[in-house]
């Protein structure tokens, strides 16, 4: 079935003793045993709960994988999955990754010896290089904030299977309406729900699918262990969310299209980084793995001095962080979400002085691309 389908149908079948066409929110943190060594299924909330459940199978049947978990934030869900990992393992990493997993990898399990060397999963051959005899994982973003570089799911995953890696893909910035890594090959799915897959700025939230029954179980006990579970209302208001993600995401591409080439345009603006543009570097590769290339957008403007203009000046536009959402928004990833990597890496990549990130929302476009002329206008 389409994924469009599947996603509008999340829990729709839930309750079959009133037929809700939405599953309830399980409010609660126990529930009655039916006899003595029996169980309805469900024990306690933090061990699993339907409204938790529906959300996650939906997931899981999204991507196409054995199961799926719901966890407190897309950090908590990161969190879990490096539990997978002892002492001296290493892993391969994104370079231009999401300015959290970077401080959680550093700063948190660098202490409990993990190590992580961070490459540019753009180029195959350099993840193959970095690959050590205690390497045990690759972690790859699909589409990398804010420089939208694209990673070679089939290629990165095959790589990893002939070398005995797990393949954990950071697949936010798709989602799997766009792209499904574990068809690709890749083991493990993460999202941060917060972003597209909810969509409305309104929840946090974390996924992860797991293609491997028996791994999906460790994860299972990871969830339960640590118990850094997503609650029943926000599991709810994640799979509301998820129900129109067809249709979003729909839209925001289009626009982000239409913006990206009026940027293109400008006189004031350089460089613009967007997949659909047929000169970004990625753009051959999601068309073919991909369903499209999302609505992420960075651009460069043509003076340090426009970037605090541009902030102050956009009206339907808001500077705030965070994407994914039916809101347009605007960042300065240099000051705000890549803060915590350091400046000679910022410097590498080009997360400069000049550089500006727009989650492009569902409002008009026109309305969108006459707030950017005003706020770049001298
Ligand atoms: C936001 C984000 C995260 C972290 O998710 P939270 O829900 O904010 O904890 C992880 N990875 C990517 C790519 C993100 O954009």
């Amino acid at each position: 079935m389409n994924i469009a389908t599947q996603a509008a149908q999340i829990g729709l079948e839930w309750d079959t003793r009133t037929g809700a066409v939405t599953v309830p929110i399980y409010q609660t943190a126990t529930f009655r045993h039916p006899g003595l060594g029996q169980s309805t299924g469900y024990d306690y909330t933090r061990s699993g709960n339907p409204t938790r459940q529906a959300l996650e199978e939906g997931i899981a049947r999204l991507d196409g994988g054995a199961r799926g978990f719901a966890y407190a934030s897309g950090m908590a869900a990161i969190a879990n999955l490096l539990l997978l990992f002892r002492k001296g393992d290493h892993l391969i990493v994104t370079e231009d990754l999401y300015g959290g997993t970077y401080r959680l990898f550093e700063k948190v399990f660098g202490q409990y010896d993990l190590s992580f060397t961070y490459v540019d999963t753009s180029d195959v051959a350099k993840v193959r290089e970095a690959i050590r005899p205690e390497t045990r994982a690759l972690f790859v973003e699909s589409l990398t904030n804010p420089l939208l570089k694209v990673a070679d799911i089939a290629a990165l995953s095959g790589l990893c299977r002939d070398r005995g890696l797990l393949c954990i893909v950071d697949n936010t910035f798709l989602t799997p309406y766009l792209l499904r890594p574990l068809d690709l090959g890749a083991d493990i799915t993460v999202y941060s729900a917060t972003k597209y897959l909810a969509g409305h700025n309104d929840t946090v939230a974390g996924l992860v699918v797991v293609k491997d029954p028996q791994l999906a179980e460790t994860v299972y006990f990871h969830q339960n262990s640590v118990g850094a579970v997503l609650g029943p209302q926000d599991s709810w208001l994640t799979i509301r969310g998820m129900k129109t993600l067809s249709v979003r995401l729909d839209r925001q591409q289009e626009n982000a299209d239409r913006i990206a080439r009026w940027l293109a345009e400008h006189p004031r603006v350089g460089k613009v980084y967007y997949p659909g543009l047929a000169t970004h570097p990625g753009h051959a590769i999601l068309e073919r793995q991909a369903r499209g290339f999302g609505a992420m957008i960075a651009f460069e403007v043509s003076d340090p001095a426009l970037v605090e203009q541009v902030l102050m000046k956009t009206r339907v536009i808001s500077f705030a962080e965070s994407l994914g959402g039916v809101e347009t928004l605007i960042t300065f990833p240099e000051a705000q979400t890549h803060a915590d990597i350091q400046p000679e890496i910022r410097a590498r990549l080009g997360i400069s002085n000049v550089l500006l990130r727009l989650s492009v929302g569902i409002e008009d476009a026109e309305d969108l691309i006459a707030d950017l002329s005003q706020a770049l206008a001298q």
